[in-house]
Formats: C-alpha cells, structure tokens, sequence
C-alpha cells in the first residue's frame, strides 16, 4: 500500500466541467493544488485550478507531460477515451478510477453484463447491431422497449423508445449504424442512485440512497433520504461494495437503479465518479462526495458519510439560472453557480440545495 499523498501535492483532474470544479474546491480545502487536463477553453473547472492544460484527449505528449506533474490523475466523465488513460499511466502516472472501471461505464452492454455477472439485477436486454437482431431482440423483451446506443449517451441522448414493432426500419436507420442495445422498458415506481466510496485498502462507505426526478431525461430534483424501505438502502450499499471490490476500485462510484414496485432494484447504469445526485452532500452530509473522492484518490482515510438533515437539491438547467438574484435573496437556499458563460437550453448551470429539518 502506497503513502498517503501529503498536502502541497498536486491532483490531476481530467475534464473541466462543474464536477471538477466541485472536486477542485474540495481538493483546495485538504491543501492540494488541482491541475485540469481539458479540451475546453475556458472550463468551469479551469479558471478555479492553480493549473490547466487545454490540449486534446489524443495527445499523448501533453498527457505524459501533465501526468508528471501530479501525484495522481482522476476523471470527472466517463467518456474519457482508453488511450488517454493508458497514456498517462505509461507515463508513470496513477490513475484512479482505472481503465477497466472506465471501459465498463463507457458500454452499456459492457456494464449491463458487469452488473448481472456480480449479482446485480440489469432490465432485459440484447445486443443488436442489425435490423435482423433487432426485430430478433424485441421478440424476446417484448414492448414497451427502449433502443439505446452502446456508447455515447448520457442524460436520454441516444435512445428512442419503441411501442409496437412497426417502423423498426426507421428507428434503426436513425441510429446510423451505430452499435445498439435493446433493453426492457421498465415501469418503475421512482429512480434512486447510491453515491458510495472505496479506498486502496478496500474500506467502504456509502451516504444515504438518494431520490431522483428527471425531465426529459435530464435529473432535475434530487430527495435524500429517498422514500423507501431501509433494507432496500443496504441492499443498495452491498451491490455498490461488490461492484467496487470486482474492480478494485479507488474512488467514488455512483449506481443508478430504478425500484420497481415489488422493491426490486434494477441497476441501470454506473458512473465511475461523483454524481449530480450527490450534490446535496456539500451541505447535508459530514463528508461531501467531492472530498470523498479526493480523500480515496489521495490515500486519506474515507470521511463519515453521516446525513446531518433531510435535503433536495434542485438543477438549474438553461434559463432556470436567471433567478440567481430571487436565490441569493431566500435564506432557504444554499446556491452553487458554475460559472458557464452561456445558458444553452439543457445546460447545467447550477443548483440549490435545500436542507430541511
Ligand atoms: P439513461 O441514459 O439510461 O440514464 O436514461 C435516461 C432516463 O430514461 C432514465 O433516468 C429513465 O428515466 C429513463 N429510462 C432509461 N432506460 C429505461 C428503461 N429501461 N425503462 C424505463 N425508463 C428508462
């Protein structure tokens, strides 16, 4: 087991969104200087770094060379290509999540065959890369279903949702022959996500199952604790340490599942980082899931992930962050604006936490 990283070392984040914007102030606050590696001029997570590096996720020297200024390299998306990766760790660098955990968030085949290899239970599903598979593949899950690319979507881009089987052609075709995944549309009664943690030693720690709304595919609002029962909380926290133990993964990890009437969890799909889910541990929590994240990437023992209140944490998407003034003015709301110049319809620009009793 390798030291702790001592304070005065510097983290590297890969990408520049608000999500290494948040694990930068929370690397600030343990006394780490926050280097980010992005493609974006400008980045939300930039201009709060001691450091950035604008340069393409392909470019291995730029990689190599960032890599050896850093004690350790993390992620804050999924999508970060594979040759980045292993291009910083040839350069001696230590990356954490590693690639495998990486590759797996990055397929949803890939990750739905993870998820029922390690007991998780994953909605029907198939491959399908022809029409012939597809029509094959909605014969067995039956309608309603949803077709999804593989690769690539996030916030329910890349998905059509099929009702019968007519017009399979044309909801093929839209896909431009892109790898597909059939999967059983689920009637669920609500969404919920388990934020939980894992050092290099294998200690865990996971906060409370969160409750999540989304529109359009978008989360829009997110309840701690979620309304259920509280075995359902341990049966989420066991799935998230068995997940996180098959990859010896370092970091934080997020699952969502969707709960179905019966109190089945369905595991729909992992991110192998902090969550807009988890915004609410800023405030609400003793360890928020950014310091969280340093503290495992660091070697820091984990922080308690007690909850001090019951919370909700709100998205401000496009528009919604033109009521900052009327926000900054309700002593309810805790504001967290992430400093994107332009509010384009669906963008995330901020959010409010809620904490109530
Ligand atoms: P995803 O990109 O997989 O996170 O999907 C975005 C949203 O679409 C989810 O949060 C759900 O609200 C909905 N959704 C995705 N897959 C399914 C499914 N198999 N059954 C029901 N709803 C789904």
């Amino acid at each position: 087991m390798s030291a702790p990283t001592a304070p005065g070392a510097a983290i590297g984040i890969l990408g520049g969104g608000q999500l290494g914007r948040m694990l930068a102030h929370a690397a600030e606050q343990l006394g780490f200087d926050v280097h980010i590696y992005t493609d974006e001029e400008d980045s939300p997570a930039a201009r709060v770094a001691a450091r950035a590096v604008v340069a393409d996720y392909h470019d291995h020297a730029a990689l190599a060379a960032f890599a050896r200024d850093v004690a350790v390299v993390t992620t804050e998306f999924e999508n970060v290509p594979a040759d980045a990766a292993a291009a910083l760790i040839a350069a001696g660098a230590v990356v954490h999540p590693n690639p495998r955990a990486l590759a797996i968030a990055q397929d949803r085949l890939e990750e739905k065959r993870f998820f029922a290899a390690n007991g998780l239970t994953p909605a029907p599903f198939a491959p399908v890369e022809t029409l012939d598979e597809l029509r094959a593949a909605l014969a067995l899950i039956g309608c309603p279903a949803i077709l999804k690319t593989r690769r690539l979507g996030y916030d329910g881009r890349g998905q059509a949702r099929l009702e019968s089987d007519r017009a399979l052609e044309y909801a093929f075709a839209a896909f431009n022959g892109a790898p597909l995944i059939l999967e059983g549309f689920c009637r669920f009664e609500r969404e919920v996500s388990i934020i939980a943690a894992r050092a290099a030693d294998g200690a865990f720690a996971a906060y409370d199952l969160c409750e999540n709304e989304h529109r359009g595919g978008v989360l829009a609002r997110t309840n701690v604790p979620a309304r259920c029962d509280p075995a359902i909380h341990v049966e989420a926290a066991a799935e998230a340490r068995r997940l996180m133990d098959a990859l010896d993964y370092v970091g934080v990890l997020t699952i969502e599942f969707f709960l179905m009437p019966g109190g089945t969890l369905i595991a729909n799909e992992m991110a192998p980082r902090v969550h807009n889910s988890g915004h609410w541990t800023i405030e609400a929590a003793l360890t928020s899931q950014f310091e969280q994240h340093i503290r495992a990437i660091a070697g820091w023992p984990l922080g308690a992930t007690a909850r001090l209140c019951d919370a909700e944490m709100e998205n401000l998407i496009g528009e919604d962050a033109a009521r900052w003034a009327a926000l900054a003015a309700d002593p309810t709301a805790r504001l967290h604006l992430y400093g994107k110049r332009e509010a384009r319809a669906g963008r995330k620009m901020g959010h409010v936490t809620r904490l109530k009793r």
